[in-house]
């Protein structure tokens, strides 16, 4: 059976016309699935039954379960664990800011980047999300609140750069104007690290947020945390980082999670001023999160302060993440990994 959600509208277009249907119903389908987020034909009431028949015995609406939501009393912030329909689980988070509702989205079941400090990656990559599944996870949400979602993240489990084409076919669905019309300008997607796609990417000349996950300053550091950098040294990075800006005109930031001990030392911020520089990128620093397997413990709150004081002084901004949800399996992949644990 064919994914219907992950096709664009012209897309289904063709489709109808192959049916021997009228384009026009392709339109009428788009916004059942993509505005009103329904999750059956048989709600597709203007329809015929005749049409509603043929279209469940040709394509798969795809759905997610909810299995669990945690909420945060502190702020409001929701973790969700889904169930894909193979049976897998994801888990995605929203948080609740003045401007609006921001979606924290996963792009694969796992993850094969193999980040020391991560959660998500322990178990390895199970396989990649489809367009659908992504979309899903906001139109889900967008149901469970009954608000509309103004900001979406790929920031949840799995590297999206590992998932290239979905990840495209994804954007494309989520900023459709008869879909959900989010801005590319509200939407931000984090990679490890990956150069070849971070071009690819680039070429494409999307307005979206890229934000990369540095976490050291030398090649050395960053292997000991990142095993990526073997794969690409911090100078071809920031080399691809600079060809994104160039390209889209677009302001990169760097992800960086303080680790009591290891990379949150005056030399650490003289070495990310330089490269955050280099390339113009906004910092985020977030003390890393606690997960029981990594030993990491995260910076404390003066350190973090003196840490982005000595970014400022070298001329670089930054901004210290309110650590959200910190009360509710606040990382990636915690609250998976507690669920299949008990399992
Ligand atoms: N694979 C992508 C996106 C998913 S991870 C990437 O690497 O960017 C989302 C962000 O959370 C990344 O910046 C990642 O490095 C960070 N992260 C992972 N585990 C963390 C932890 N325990 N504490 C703080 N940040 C963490």
């Amino acid at each position: 059976m064919k994914d219907i959600k992950s096709l664009t509208l012209s897309q289904l277009k063709e489709e109808m016309t192959a049916l021997g249907e009228k384009p026009f119903r392709a339109g009428q389908i788009y916004k059942w699935l993509h505005v009103k987020l329904v999750s059956s034909f048989d709600e597709m009431t203007d329809l015929s039954a005749a049409l509603r028949e043929k279209l469940s015995s040709e394509y798969e609406i795809t759905d997610l379960k909810k299995l669990e939501v945690q909420i945060s009393k502190d702020d409001g912030t929701r973790k969700y664990l889904f169930e894909l329909s193979d049976g897998n689980t994801v888990e995605s988070v929203l948080m609740r800011y003045h401007h609006g509702n921001s979606v924290c989205i996963s792009s694969q079941v796992g993850c094969r980047m193999g980040c020391k400090f991560c959660a998500s990656t322990i178990g390895g990559c199970i396989r990649s999300l489809e367009p659908s599944e992504m979309l899903d996870q906001i139109y889900k949400i967008t149901n469970d609140i009954n608000e509309r979602v103004s900001n979406v993240v790929v920031m949840g489990m799995g590297e999206p750069m590992d998932n290239f084409d979905n990840l495209i076919r994804f954007i494309t669905l989520v900023t459709d104007e008869n879909g959900l019309n989010i801005s590319q300008r509200n939407i931000t997607v984090s990679t490890c690290g990956l150069v070849p796609e971070i071009r690819k990417l680039a070429d494409l000349h999307l307005s979206i947020t890229l934000a990369i996950s540095l976490h050291a300053g030398t090649d050395e550091k960053r292997k000991a945390l990142m095993p990526i950098a073997n794969k690409y040294s911090l100078s071809e990075l920031t080399d691809a980082c600079s060809y994104y800006f160039k390209e889209t005109g677009r302001r990169l930031t760097f992800e960086y999670a303080l680790i009591a001990g290891v990379n949150d030392k005056p030399k650490d911020a003289d070495e990310i001023a330089a490269l955050a520089r280099k390339v113009s990128a906004h910092v985020n620093l977030i003390p890393v999160n606690p997960v029981t397997e990594t030993g990491f413990k995260p910076t404390s709150g003066r350190e973090t302060n003196a840490f982005k004081q000595a970014l400022e002084q070298r001329g670089v901004n930054s901004t210290v993440r309110r650590e959200m949800g910190r009360d509710i399996d606040g990382a990636c992949g915690q609250l998976r990994k507690r669920k299949l644990d008990e399992k």
